[in-house]
């Protein structure tokens, strides 16, 4: 793992609950501890990702000493850890705790002792070998570091830390100015600096390391978040003069929509001009997935497509793919696949950003299916168009983003129908009876440009808002647009959490 980017991406709302939970844990200033059990996600041969599928803070009384000082916890309750979350499963584990105070925490070496041997009995211990990742932060979890251990326990490196919706570097949201920060570089670092209290060793459990931490102090001027010698810190070019009438939301964000890669599932009436819109903000780097041609029926609705185009029998892709071309002529990066979801998960997992607008329920489950196993942020836009029985149409854009991580997703939610997505996955014959039948939605549904404007406009200012930080989307959103009512209704994201889904069902604590 020697060049490889290590990073743990916490979902913010995850975040937030073992954050409250190990505050809660404490009277006064004690010591607390959290454990989060992660998959691996190897993004690319110099990429590597933990993602936390469950976390679990101990109470109070799992402790068998818990102060300013130190804390142990109970035999029992190590053991627990070990049959719920180590035993069978192929998870990796994350030993975060506090220090006392709200300077910036450094490791101690009773730290470095106790994390050592610790990795050393995952490794020997479990047929899985899970690796160990280990977290320091101050006493109110604001500021802090984690850090990952080889196999031996003798050498760890800096871990990459998101608690954002985006794996994005630096990124300051007024509302929550400490959401998202990464570790700072451990090199030049005084390794051993001397604890003000330390606790000896455990050595009771045998051949199994107890579970034990200890205070330090170090001064706060010292550290410096988010900032030094940070090799992934943007430095901020000179601005485009492309961009100049939109300034106003900050250079930053300006340069991460740059940086952003958004893979885009159905590029039709809506992902056009979805990708249209988002391009022209600043969004450079594109996967493109839908595995149709132009038709004539699209004309309708699809920004500069020509007849020509359709005549030519080009695929939606590559339609898409030369309107990015046209923004960017030198500088766009974009991965055309005229083919279907199923078949292009890896090259969807390693975006930014999930983007789904496909005119059918099956592909979206995929879609979503994907976004929650590789914790992407996804987007969901849609339209509908039907005429009441007194012959007036009502029309409907919806934009909706599940909360990244799980809580309630688009098949729990209801947004698009199982049985639906069931259908449309059967061979062609099923599919043609149960359409005959009135049960799909077809090619042939009303779609106009405008209508579906608004929903990839509003698609791509939510965007723009979890980049720059003024859309709140961290319990997710649903957003349905009516005309001619024109009414916006929300869902409130409360009503949508599901406890026992089976895509999405989120961890809990102990
Ligand atoms: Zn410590
Ligand atoms: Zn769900």
């Amino acid at each position: 793992m020697k060049n490889t980017e290590i990073s743990l991406h916490i979902p913010p709302l995850m975040w937030q609950q073992l954050r409250r939970s190990m505050i809660d844990a404490r009277t006064h200033h004690e010591e607390t501890i959290g454990f989060l059990f992660c998959d691996r996600d190897k993004v690319s041969t110099d990429r590597l990702r933990y993602l936390p599928k469950t976390w679990v803070v101990p109470a109070p009384d799992c402790y068998e000493l818990q102060s300013i000082s130190g804390l142990v916890l109970k035999q029992d309750f190590h053991q627990y850890l070990i049959d719920s979350f180590l035993s069978d499963c192929q998870l990796d584990v994350v030993h975060l705790h506090t220090h006392a105070g709200t300077d910036f925490p450094e490791f101690s070496a009773v730290d470095d002792r106790y994390e050592s041997e610790y990795a050393r009995f995952l490794d020997t211990q479990f047929k899985a070998q899970p690796h160990l990742i280990s977290g320091v932060f101050d006493e109110s979890l604001q500021h802090g570091q984690f850090r990952i251990w080889n196999r031996q326990g003798t050498e760890f490196k800096p871990v990459t830390f998101y608690n954002s919706l985006l794996e994005l570097p630096s990124i300051v949201r007024s509302s929550q100015p400490h959401s998202s920060f990464q570790t700072r570089s451990l090199s030049g670092v005084e390794m051993n600096p001397t604890p003000l209290v330390s606790t000896s060793l455990n050595q009771r459990w045998g051949d199994r390391p107890s579970i034990e931490v200890e205070m330090s102090r170090f001064s706060a001027d010292e550290f410096d978040l988010n900032l030094e010698n940070n090799s992934i810190a943007p430095h901020l070019p000179s601005p485009d003069p492309m961009f100049a009438r939109q300034t106003i939301f900050g250079a930053t964000a300006q340069q991460q929509l740059g940086q952003l890669t958004v893979a885009l599932i159905g590029c039709g009436g809506i992902g056009s001009i979805f990708a249209e819109t988002l391009g022209r903000l600043g969004v450079k780097n594109w996967i493109l997935v839908d595995p149709d041609r132009l038709q004539t029926v699209n004309l309708n609705r699809m920004p500069a497509a020509t007849a020509e185009m359709v005549a030519g029998g080009l695929h939606k892709v590559d339609y898409l793919e030369h309107l990015i071309d046209r923004i960017y002529p030198t500088v766009a990066s974009v991965t055309a696949i005229p083919d279907v979801i199923a078949n292009v998960t890896a090259d969807i997992a390693a975006a930014d950003l999930i983007v789904v607008a496909t005119d059918n329920h099956s592909s979206r489950q995929i879609t979503q299916e994907i976004a929650l196993k590789y914790m992407r942020p996804l987007v969901c836009l849609g339209t509908h168009i039907d005429v009441k029985s007194d012959g007036t149409p009502r029309m409907y854009a919806r934009v909706t983003v599940p909360p990244l991580g799980g809580g309630w997703c688009l098949m729990c939610g209801n947004i698009i129908n199982l049985q639906r997505a069931a259908l449309e996955s059967a061979p062609a014959a099923i599919d043609l009876m149960a359409t005959k039948a009135g049960y799909l939605d077809g090619v042939n549904d009303p779609a106009v440009f405008w209508l579906n404007g608004i929903a990839a406009s509003t698609g791509v200012g939510v965007i723009h808002g979890m980049v720059s930080g003024f859309v709140d989307v961290d319990a997710g959103i649903d957003w349905i647009y009516e005309f001619p009512n024109h009414q916006w209704h929300k869902t409130n994201p409360e009503h949508l959490h599901t406890a026992d889904c089976y895509f999405c069902s989120q961890p809990s604590s102990y």
